[in-house]
C-alpha cells in the first residue's frame, strides 16, 4: 500500500487525518490544511483522512 502525501502551498506535508482540519459545510465537508487553513483538494483529503501513523 502506498502512502499518499500532499504538500500544501505553505510548505507543510499533509499525510494523516490529524494534519487536516475538518470544516463542516452545508453541502459537504471541506478539509483544510491544519497549518494555514488552505482547502485541500477533495480527492486528496479523502485519501489522507484514512491514513493514520502506525
Ligand atoms: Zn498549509
Amino acid at each position: 500500500m502506498s502512502t499518499t502525501s500532499y504538500t500544501c502551498q505553505c510548505g507543510a506535508t499533509l499525510r494523516y487525518k490529524q494534519d487536516l482540519r475538518k470544516e463542516p459545510g452545508t453541502v459537504s465537508t471541506t478539509w483544510k490544511c491544519r497549518q494555514c487553513l488552505t482547502p485541500v483538494p477533495g480527492m486528496t483529503a479523502e485519501k489522507l483522512k484514512h491514513q493514520h501513523p502506525s
